[in-house]
């Protein structure tokens, strides 16, 4: 079995903006090389909203040089950006954003969901592109739960919900630059299941909310994720204490250097100087009114 390295746990709510309460459960400045492709992950657990006429989120910001993800589990979100892309998606869709050579974007609570209120839970992946694509076209995906094959466990253990790469032949919709999977899955209490990943990439298993115990040994509470050895080995087992929703994610590394400063993510500090001079004159554009 697929030997784990690390387990690393984060209770801490910081909010992004207004309308976002999350835990960064990873981010490049601390385990960049060793989680690359990926670059950051915040959950959103799962948190009550009263209902209100006001606009809760974060505004026009600015990202280069990377892709951000944005699972909805509860709620609705609203995304706009300069590119011309946007849309609001529910619990269980995916939008998947490029920013490539820059875009600026807001992020709020979806107008319905505001209205109504209620509970809000998600969670935004940041993947890095490797150096050669870093300035592509900014592109957004929207990807809604009827585009993402659900693989069914045996007993009806839990599922696995295919959002990018390759599950038991299933294929998720996302396009992606570099060889990725991206598995968003649920197991019930009392039931186990086994995972078989690529040997060549890098692994993290993320328990969102629920806890799991790892290959027989290794326990893992909510807000955690799970490190593993690139050791050969392509089985994990998952067993769940609690019901359980997780992520699975792997990818082929990129080995190339990484450089970022807050919503910028290059190779050289020089690429972040031209990003702060690109976005300071006006470059990313501006999200239509
Ligand atoms: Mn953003």
């Amino acid at each position: 079995m697929k030997r784990v390295i690390g387990v690393y746990r984060n209770q801490h709510t910081h909010w992004v903006g207004d309308g976002l309460p999350v835990r960064n459960l990873f981010s490049y400045d601390r385990l960049g090389q060793a989680l690359s492709p990926f670059l950051l992950l915040d959950y959103g657990a799962p948190h009550h909203f009263e209902p209100t006429t006001r606009q809760l989120g974060v505004g026009s910001h600015p990202h280069r040089g990377f892709e951000t993800v944005t699972i909805a589990y509860q709620g609705g979100l609203a995304h706009k950006d300069s590119s011309g892309g946007g849309g609001v998606i529910e619990a269980g869709d995916v939008q998947w954003m490029t920013a490539g050579a820059g875009l600026v974007h807001e992020e709020f609570h979806s107008p319905e969901f505001a209205q109504k209120g209620g509970i809000l839970e998600m969670a935004q992946l940041w993947v890095n592109l490797p150096a050669k694509d870093k300035m592509t076209q900014p592109r957004y995906q929207a990807i809604t739960s009827h585009d993402i094959p659900t693989i069914t466990m045996d007993d009806d253990a839990g599922h696995i919900r295919v959002i990018a790469g390759e599950f038991g032949g299933h294929y998720g919709p996302a396009e992606t630059f570099t060889p990725i999977n991206v598995w968003d899955g649920q197991l019930k209490a009392e039931y186990e299941t086994f995972i078989h990943v690529p040997v060549d990439h890098n692994v993290l298993v993320v328990v969102l909310n629920g806890e799991l115990v790892i290959n027989g040994t290794q326990k893992v509470l909510d807000s955690s994720i799970v490190m593993f050895a690139r050791d050969g080995e392509e089985a994990i087992q998952l067993q769940a204490y609690k019901d359980t929703q997780f992520l699975v994610l792997t990818g082929e590394p990129l080995n190339e250097p990484i450089q970022g400063h807050g919503p910028f993510v290059m190779n050289t500090k020089e690429e972040i100087i031209q990003a702060f001079h690109d976005f300071n004159n006006g470059k990313f554009g501006e999200i239509a009114r």
